[in-house]
């Protein structure tokens, strides 16, 4: 996205109160229904319940856009909840939506932060906030199984129809569109992997189909490398775990094709199409995966043999517990800071791979291109929020400036450390 949306105010009064909900933009706002699957569970009783979607803006490079809010109060899908927000989550949203932003990742993006001047209150009275969330569009594969949950195929057709004409206007058939979102959705997953970052609630109604990353709730990334890390409090047998991540997105897919059948009666050879287009994307979400940590080890065409390559070298970071993106961004560098990078094993691996690189000239430009060096990390986030509670927006200012290079190699950045035992954030909540 170009950072010009191309909106303009008469003034900065008029500014705040648009981006507080207390002006409209451009005409009425709404709030939007949609049901989905929350960890396997369908759940027809979803929408926005503390969004409004306030406009769509086409930017001057010819992009439509949502503009919408969040924790800007109760809807008519906001049932038993207060539809507010409170800062520290909305802080979050800020620092890790724009930090993916500019690790190349397709994400919505945050515009701005308003401080309600109201208090929320959750366990405790928190001061109330609210974050502008720009998009390409907040249709969820939930949006679609709302439709199919009430037999409104009319309505259903609608809404495939405008998501084809607003994403995905080569698709000529509704396995054209299926197609398309699921190898967005699958090349987003195999992105996330590649950076360590776990979504931590990947519900059906938190996968839109523009294929951009949504809902910054219990997400994190990890430290240290572990397949089956999972930060959120609520995720208790662990479904949406680093590696399960890549299992979950073709069953969520699988959701939206379903939804999809009932455009065409259930027809036997159009579920047959639908189930190979299902195949085809979890095959192609696996060479996705191995292409980009194949990149982040500097192999710009990997063949089958590569796979094996980063399979043995992931199982030394699990046994290791290193720190991924550091291990990452010193090999990198050349430079060899963990111990374990002296034993047998590695020294072992290592071999290998230098073999196997020493001939791609491209190497370390694409290793610089796919290994930040710096992520927003948990415990840095978390500091930077405390000290933003307690009034001093420093450190928050400096981190977002920070995250805005996460591939610089050149600059000073203070925030590359691994947590220290004592400084690890290892729960996270969804805390709105
Ligand atoms: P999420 O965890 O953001 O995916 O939200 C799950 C559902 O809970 C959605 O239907 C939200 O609109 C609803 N929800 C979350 N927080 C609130 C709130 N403070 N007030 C009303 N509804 C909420
Ligand atoms: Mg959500």
């Amino acid at each position: 996205m170009k950072t010009d949306l191309g909106l303009k105010f008469e003034s900065l009064h008029e500014k705040e109160n648009i981006f507080s909900g207390n002006l409209p933009l451009n005409g009425t706002p709404i709030a939007q229904k949609y049901a989905g699957h929350q960890f396997g569970q369908f759940n027809p009783d979803l929408g926005d319940g503390r969004a409004h979607l306030l406009a769509e803006v086409i930017s001057p490079d010819g992009e439509r856009y949502d503009i919408a809010l969040k924790g800007s109060g109760k809807t008519p899908y906001s049932r038993g909840g207060d539809g507010r927000a409170w800062l520290g989550p909305i802080l979050r949203e800020y620092i890790v939506s724009e930090a993916m932003y500019n690790l190349g990742i397709p994400t919505t993006r945050s515009l701005a932060i308003v401080s309600s001047g109201e208090a929320v209150y959750r366990e405790v009275k928190m001061p109330g906030a609210i974050i502008t969330r720009i998009a390409k569009s907040h249709i969820r594969i939930g949006t679609f199984q709302w439709f199919a949950a009430i037999s409104d195929i009319k309505n259903l057709k609608i809404l495939l129809d405008y998501s084809i004409k607003r994403h995905y206007p080569d698709a000529s058939s509704t396995a054209e569109f299926l197609r398309a979102v699921s190898f967005n959705q699958a090349r987003l997953v195999a992105e996330w992997m590649r950076v360590g970052f776990i979504h931590g609630v990947m519900n059906t109604d938190n996968c839109l189909i523009s294929g951009e990353t949504i809902d910054y709730g219990p997400c994190a990334f990890m430290d240290e490398y572990n397949p089956d890390k999972v930060f959120s409090s609520i995720d208790k047998y662990g479904r949406y775990s680093f590696s399960n991540q890549s299992k979950v997105i073709i069953w969520n897919l699988a959701q939206l094709a379903s939804a999809l059948l009932m455009l065409h009666g259930d027809d036997q050879n159009t579920l047959e199409i639908f189930q190979e287009i299902i195949n085809e994307t979890s095959k192609y979400l696996s060479q996705e995966y191995y292409a980009q940590f194949a990149s982040k080890l500097g192999i710009v065409t990997p063949d089958e043999k590569d796979k094996r390559l980063v399979d043995d070298l992931l199982k030394i970071l699990a046994g290791e517990t290193a720190d991924f993106t550091n291990f990452f961004s010193k090999i990198t560098n050349d430079e060899k800071p963990f111990k374990f990078m002296m034993k047998t094993a590695y020294l072992t691996w290592e071999k290998k791979w230098q073999n196997r690189v020493k001939n791609i000239p491209d190497a370390k430009p694409t290793m610089r291109q796919a290994n930040p060096v710096i992520i927003p990390r948990n415990h840095i986030v978390e500091k930077a929020i405390q000290s933003a509670l307690s009034g001093d927006f420093e450190p928050f200012y400096s981190l977002n400036e920070a995250l805005q290079k996460p591939y610089d190699y050149k600059g000073q950045c203070n925030f590359l450390n691994a947590p220290k035992e004592d400084e690890k954030v290892t729960a996270t909540f969804c805390g709105t």
